[in-house]
Protein backbone atom coordinates (compact mmCIF):
# COMPACT_ATOMS: atom_id res chain seq x y z
CA UNK A 1 0.00 0.00 0.00
CA UNK A 2 1.25 3.81 -0.35
CA UNK A 3 1.03 6.45 1.40
CA UNK A 4 -2.25 7.58 0.15
CA UNK A 5 -3.91 4.00 0.42
CA UNK A 6 -2.81 3.78 3.73
CA UNK A 7 -4.03 7.05 4.66
CA UNK A 8 -7.89 6.11 3.06
CA UNK A 9 -8.03 2.60 4.79
CA UNK A 10 -6.13 3.56 8.56
CA UNK A 11 -9.48 3.41 10.12
CA UNK A 12 -9.54 -0.05 8.80
CA UNK A 13 -6.42 -0.41 9.62
CA UNK A 14 -6.33 0.51 13.13
CA UNK A 15 -8.77 -2.38 13.36
CA UNK A 16 -6.89 -5.36 15.46
CA UNK A 17 -8.90 -8.29 13.23
CA UNK A 18 -8.15 -6.03 10.01
CA UNK A 19 -4.58 -4.61 10.26
CA UNK A 20 -2.45 -4.09 6.85
CA UNK A 21 -2.71 -7.73 6.11
CA UNK A 22 -7.24 -7.63 6.51
CA UNK A 23 -6.86 -4.05 4.33
CA UNK A 24 -4.45 -5.97 2.07
CA UNK A 25 -7.01 -9.10 1.62
CA UNK A 26 -10.18 -6.18 0.82
CA UNK A 27 -7.88 -4.97 -1.75
CA UNK A 28 -7.08 -8.02 -3.47
CA UNK A 29 -10.41 -9.19 -3.57
CA UNK A 30 -13.24 -9.53 -6.22
CA UNK A 31 -16.90 -8.89 -5.35
CA UNK A 32 -19.93 -9.69 -7.71
CA UNK A 33 -22.42 -7.71 -7.15
CA UNK A 34 -26.19 -9.07 -8.71
CA UNK A 35 -28.48 -5.88 -8.45
CA UNK A 36 -27.85 -2.40 -8.61
CA UNK A 37 -31.16 -1.09 -7.01
CA UNK A 38 -32.10 -0.78 -3.80
CA UNK A 39 -29.99 -3.50 -1.57
CA UNK A 40 -27.15 -3.34 -4.31
CA UNK A 41 -26.51 0.65 -3.78
CA UNK A 42 -25.34 0.72 -0.09
CA UNK A 43 -23.88 -2.87 -0.31
CA UNK A 44 -21.73 -1.06 -3.18
CA UNK A 45 -20.93 1.80 -1.75
CA UNK A 46 -19.34 -0.01 1.44
CA UNK A 47 -17.25 -2.18 -0.56
CA UNK A 48 -16.04 0.64 -2.61
CA UNK A 49 -14.90 2.55 0.10
CA UNK A 50 -13.98 -0.10 2.10
CA UNK A 51 -11.13 -0.71 -0.67
CA UNK A 52 -12.45 -4.46 -2.44
CA UNK A 53 -9.98 -4.18 -5.43
CA UNK A 54 -12.44 -5.07 -7.96
CA UNK A 55 -16.11 -4.60 -8.19
CA UNK A 56 -18.57 -6.27 -10.63
CA UNK A 57 -22.09 -4.50 -11.09
CA UNK A 58 -24.37 -6.15 -12.77
CA UNK A 59 -27.91 -4.99 -14.04
CA UNK A 60 -30.10 -4.44 -16.80
CA UNK A 61 -32.03 -1.99 -15.67
CA UNK A 62 -31.99 1.50 -16.19
CA UNK A 63 -32.28 4.48 -13.52
CA UNK A 64 -36.26 5.61 -12.92
CA UNK A 65 -37.84 8.04 -10.61
CA UNK A 66 -39.28 5.46 -8.69
CA UNK A 67 -35.65 3.70 -7.88
CA UNK A 68 -34.42 7.42 -6.37
CA UNK A 69 -36.32 6.85 -3.19
CA UNK A 70 -34.19 4.30 -2.31
CA UNK A 71 -31.63 3.59 -4.51
CA UNK A 72 -29.06 5.61 -3.42
CA UNK A 73 -26.45 4.84 -5.73
CA UNK A 74 -28.43 6.73 -8.22
CA UNK A 75 -29.41 10.67 -8.97
CA UNK A 76 -32.06 12.55 -10.44
CA UNK A 77 -29.94 13.80 -13.56
CA UNK A 78 -29.25 10.22 -14.45
CA UNK A 79 -32.98 8.80 -14.66
CA UNK A 80 -32.94 7.18 -18.01
CA UNK A 81 -29.26 6.09 -17.90
CA UNK A 82 -28.00 2.12 -17.29
CA UNK A 83 -28.44 1.51 -13.20
CA UNK A 84 -24.16 0.04 -13.78
CA UNK A 85 -23.28 3.31 -15.51
CA UNK A 86 -24.37 5.20 -12.82
CA UNK A 87 -23.53 3.17 -9.79
CA UNK A 88 -19.83 3.02 -11.84
CA UNK A 89 -19.81 6.91 -11.62
CA UNK A 90 -20.65 7.20 -8.38
CA UNK A 91 -18.24 4.57 -6.66
CA UNK A 92 -15.14 5.77 -8.47
CA UNK A 93 -16.18 8.96 -7.20
CA UNK A 94 -15.97 7.67 -4.16
CA UNK A 95 -12.77 5.51 -4.23
CA UNK A 96 -11.08 6.18 -7.89
CA UNK A 97 -8.63 3.61 -6.92
CA UNK A 98 -10.07 0.32 -7.40
CA UNK A 99 -11.68 -0.99 -10.34
CA UNK A 100 -15.61 -0.91 -11.30
CA UNK A 101 -16.22 -3.32 -13.98
CA UNK A 102 -20.16 -2.30 -15.28
CA UNK A 103 -22.38 -5.17 -17.14
CA UNK A 104 -25.27 -4.26 -18.18
CA UNK A 105 -26.93 -7.35 -18.88
CA UNK A 106 -29.66 -10.16 -17.06
CA UNK A 107 -26.66 -12.77 -16.54
CA UNK A 108 -27.86 -16.04 -16.61
CA UNK A 109 -26.08 -19.70 -18.17
CA UNK A 110 -22.49 -20.06 -18.52
CA UNK A 111 -22.22 -16.33 -18.33
CA UNK A 112 -23.32 -16.49 -14.73
CA UNK A 113 -20.84 -19.24 -14.33
CA UNK A 114 -17.87 -17.68 -15.67
CA UNK A 115 -18.15 -14.45 -13.71
CA UNK A 116 -19.23 -16.16 -10.55
CA UNK A 117 -15.78 -18.34 -10.63
CA UNK A 118 -14.15 -15.07 -11.04
CA UNK A 119 -15.07 -13.76 -7.76
CA UNK A 120 -13.85 -14.10 -3.99
CA UNK A 121 -17.35 -13.24 -2.90
CA UNK A 122 -20.96 -13.03 -4.25
CA UNK A 123 -23.70 -10.84 -3.22
CA UNK A 124 -27.26 -11.60 -4.20
CA UNK A 125 -29.32 -8.37 -4.28
CA UNK A 126 -31.19 -9.26 -6.59
CA UNK A 127 -35.31 -8.81 -6.74
CA UNK A 128 -36.80 -12.65 -7.84
CA UNK A 129 -36.35 -15.77 -6.99
CA UNK A 130 -35.15 -17.22 -10.69
CA UNK A 131 -32.05 -15.39 -10.06
CA UNK A 132 -31.89 -16.23 -6.93
CA UNK A 133 -31.54 -19.67 -7.53
CA UNK A 134 -29.03 -19.50 -10.46
CA UNK A 135 -26.74 -17.39 -8.29
CA UNK A 136 -27.01 -20.15 -5.86
CA UNK A 137 -26.68 -22.60 -7.60
CA UNK A 138 -23.10 -21.03 -9.69
CA UNK A 139 -22.01 -20.13 -5.94
CA UNK A 140 -22.25 -23.91 -4.93
CA UNK A 141 -20.58 -25.53 -8.29
CA UNK A 142 -17.24 -22.73 -7.73
CA UNK A 143 -17.64 -22.85 -4.09
CA UNK A 144 -17.81 -19.10 -3.56
CA UNK A 145 -19.73 -17.54 -0.32
CA UNK A 146 -22.90 -15.88 -1.12
CA UNK A 147 -24.43 -13.12 0.71
CA UNK A 148 -27.90 -12.79 0.14
CA UNK A 149 -30.62 -10.20 1.01
CA UNK A 150 -33.75 -9.37 0.16
CA UNK A 151 -36.35 -6.52 1.31
CA UNK A 152 -39.57 -5.55 0.83
CA UNK A 153 -42.35 -3.58 2.48
CA UNK A 154 -40.67 -3.57 6.18
CA UNK A 155 -39.58 -6.85 6.08
CA UNK A 156 -36.32 -7.90 5.17
CA UNK A 157 -33.89 -10.69 5.46
CA UNK A 158 -29.94 -11.88 5.15
CA UNK A 159 -27.76 -14.67 5.53
CA UNK A 160 -24.76 -16.12 3.83
CA UNK A 161 -24.31 -19.27 2.17
CA UNK A 162 -20.73 -20.88 2.32
CA UNK A 163 -20.55 -23.67 0.29
CA UNK A 164 -16.22 -24.33 1.27
CA UNK A 165 -18.10 -25.32 4.57
CA UNK A 166 -20.38 -27.94 5.20
CA UNK A 167 -23.04 -25.31 5.44
CA UNK A 168 -26.58 -25.15 4.12
CA UNK A 169 -27.16 -23.59 0.43
CA UNK A 170 -30.18 -20.98 -0.37
CA UNK A 171 -31.88 -24.22 -2.12
CA UNK A 172 -31.86 -25.84 0.99
CA UNK A 173 -33.94 -23.00 2.28
CA UNK A 174 -35.96 -22.32 -0.12
CA UNK A 175 -36.13 -25.34 -2.53
CA UNK A 176 -36.07 -24.79 -6.32
CA UNK A 177 -38.79 -26.94 -6.68
CA UNK A 178 -41.27 -25.11 -4.57
CA UNK A 179 -43.56 -22.37 -5.74
CA UNK A 180 -42.76 -19.41 -3.35
CA UNK A 181 -45.14 -16.07 -4.11
CA UNK A 182 -42.75 -13.50 -6.11
CA UNK A 183 -43.10 -10.63 -4.08
CA UNK A 184 -41.05 -8.08 -6.25
CA UNK A 185 -39.96 -4.74 -5.57
CA UNK A 186 -40.54 -3.46 -8.47
CA UNK A 187 -44.40 -3.51 -7.87
CA UNK A 188 -44.68 -3.49 -4.02
CA UNK A 189 -44.10 -0.40 -1.65
CA UNK A 190 -40.77 -0.65 0.22
CA UNK A 191 -39.76 1.53 3.18
CA UNK A 192 -36.52 3.24 1.74
CA UNK A 193 -33.91 2.55 4.89
CA UNK A 194 -34.63 -1.13 5.08
CA UNK A 195 -32.36 -1.94 1.92
CA UNK A 196 -30.11 0.53 3.15
CA UNK A 197 -30.34 -1.57 6.53
CA UNK A 198 -30.34 -5.11 4.75
CA UNK A 199 -27.91 -3.90 2.13
CA UNK A 200 -25.05 -2.25 4.37
CA UNK A 201 -25.33 -5.53 6.28
CA UNK A 202 -24.87 -8.09 3.28
CA UNK A 203 -21.45 -5.43 2.96
CA UNK A 204 -20.50 -5.95 6.41
CA UNK A 205 -20.97 -9.97 5.96
CA UNK A 206 -18.97 -9.74 2.67
CA UNK A 207 -15.99 -7.55 3.82
CA UNK A 208 -15.64 -10.21 7.35
CA UNK A 209 -15.20 -13.22 4.84
CA UNK A 210 -13.00 -11.43 2.77
CA UNK A 211 -11.03 -10.72 5.40
CA UNK A 212 -11.93 -13.76 7.98
CA UNK A 213 -12.75 -11.65 10.94
CA UNK A 214 -15.28 -13.01 13.31
CA UNK A 215 -18.04 -15.27 12.61
CA UNK A 216 -20.06 -15.52 8.97
CA UNK A 217 -23.84 -15.31 9.24
CA UNK A 218 -23.54 -18.91 7.32
CA UNK A 219 -26.41 -21.38 8.48
CA UNK A 220 -28.25 -18.52 10.20
CA UNK A 221 -31.86 -16.36 8.33
CA UNK A 222 -31.58 -13.37 10.04
CA UNK A 223 -35.57 -11.52 9.48
CA UNK A 224 -36.22 -7.75 10.68
CA UNK A 225 -39.60 -6.37 10.99
CA UNK A 226 -38.71 -3.01 10.75
CA UNK A 227 -42.16 -2.09 11.51
CA UNK A 228 -41.15 -2.72 15.11
CA UNK A 229 -37.62 -2.82 14.64
CA UNK A 230 -36.94 -6.27 16.21
CA UNK A 231 -34.79 -9.06 14.70
CA UNK A 232 -35.31 -12.82 14.73
CA UNK A 233 -32.71 -15.10 14.05
CA UNK A 234 -33.63 -18.53 12.49
CA UNK A 235 -31.19 -21.42 12.14
CA UNK A 236 -30.87 -23.01 8.69
CA UNK A 237 -29.71 -26.88 8.61
CA UNK A 238 -28.44 -28.67 5.40
CA UNK A 239 -31.03 -30.52 3.62
CA UNK A 240 -29.31 -33.35 2.53
CA UNK A 241 -31.79 -34.09 -0.16
CA UNK A 242 -31.35 -30.61 -1.33
CA UNK A 243 -31.11 -30.18 -5.63
CA UNK A 244 -28.21 -28.08 -5.55
CA UNK A 245 -25.93 -29.00 -2.90
CA UNK A 246 -27.40 -32.54 -1.75
CA UNK A 247 -24.61 -34.39 -3.32
CA UNK A 248 -21.83 -31.41 -3.84
CA UNK A 249 -20.29 -32.51 -0.71
CA UNK A 250 -19.97 -35.97 -1.11
ZN1 LIG B 1 -28.62 -26.88 -0.57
Amino acid sequence: MNDQQLLRYSRHILLDELDIAGQEKLLAAHALIIGAGGLGSPAAFYLASAGIGKITLVDDDTVDLTNLQRQILHTTERVGQPKVASGKATLQQINPEIEIVALKERVSGARLNELVASASIVLDCSDNFATRHAVNRACVAHRVPLVSGAAVRFDGQISVFDARRDAPCYACLFPEEQQFDEVNCGTMGVFAPLVGIIGSMQAAEALKLVADIGEALAGRLLLLDARNMEWSSIKIVRNPACSVCGHAHK
